[in-house]
């Protein structure tokens, strides 16, 4: 007799079956961390290859989620195994609709949202048509294009749209136009909580270093004018903390520091 019937693996078939779907963990695993509770009903899912720099919340909304900002492609399966412990994702809303905040979007099987003049980017280019590459230092110029390409999950169908003082899982939308022409934050009075998207920045995009608030990059802002007023709005609702779309949060001093992002970059 035969050590293995025809139709099942053999030893050496199992051990490579068990050998890819641990390398295919692994590598998801890679993409994104578990989600992180960082406040009453929010989560963060911190993914992207290899420092982990775009952030995706979780948000807890009537026994599921709302995801807010998508992330780029690779994080999908974390995202959507997540939300599926969760309750199941209710909805994606979109800060905003660039690659790196659209890109799991499509593979989560919810409907998705975004500002009204976001939609036709969303549902397009994700922006694409007004970058200025030219205006990132020459080693940038080649690398992010791609990078772009790989983050996206391609244009999302949108469902509806969301306007300044819209409700979502118990925040407020707040308009924050000029990096993207229908970016939002949503903002929670209750503990003074802003999550922000790409509207101020705590790394460098184009070496990928952390640092202070600043400005998103003028080669990816629809208006860079609009984008520093935007982060000046923010300040005003003087913020316990603010969550934006890529590296760490500030919490502590944020009225001051985001004025002085608004001021000085
Ligand atoms: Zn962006
Ligand atoms: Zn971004």
């Amino acid at each position: 007799m035969a050590d293995a019937l025809p139709n099942q693996p053999s030893g050496s078939q199992k051990w490579m079956l068990t050998a890819s779907k641990a390398k295919k963990q692994l590598l998801e695993k890679a993409q994104a961390s578990p989600p992180q509770r960082i406040a009453d009903g929010v989560w963060l899912i911190r993914g992207g290859f290899p420092s982990k720099t775009m952030n995706v919340y979780l948000i807890e909304d009537e026994r599921e989620v709302t995801i807010f900002d998508a992330g780029i492609h690779a994080m999908a399966p974390a995202i959507a195994e997540a939300g599926a412990r969760m309750g199941g994702i209710r909805r994606v809303v979109l800060g905003h609709s660039h690659a790196d905040h659209r890109g799991s979007a499509p593979a989560l099987g919810a409907p998705i949202y975004c500002h009204p003049a976001e939609r036709a980017d969303a549902e397009g280019d994700g922006g694409d048509h007004y970058f200025d590459i030219a205006k990132l230092p020459p080693h940038a110029r080649f690398l992010i294009p791609h990078l772009l390409q790989m983050w996206d999950g391609g244009p999302v169908d949108i469902a509806g749209t969301v306007t300044e003082g819209d409700e979502i899982a118990g925040f407020r939308v707040v308009e924050i136009p000029g990096h993207a022409p229908g970016m939002i934050a949503l903002w929670r009075e209750s503990d003074r909580m802003a999550l922000t998207s790409d509207c101020f920045y705590t790394l460098n995009p184009t070496t990928g270093l952390k640092g202070h608030p600043r400005l998103p990059h003028a080669a990816f802002n629809l208006d860079t004018e609009a984008a520093r007023a935007s982060i000046s709005k923010i300040a005003a609702l003087e913020p316990a903390s603010v969550w934006p779309g890529h590296a760490d949060p500030l919490t502590s001093d944020v009225r001051r520091q985001l004025e002085k992002a608004a001021a000085t970059t």
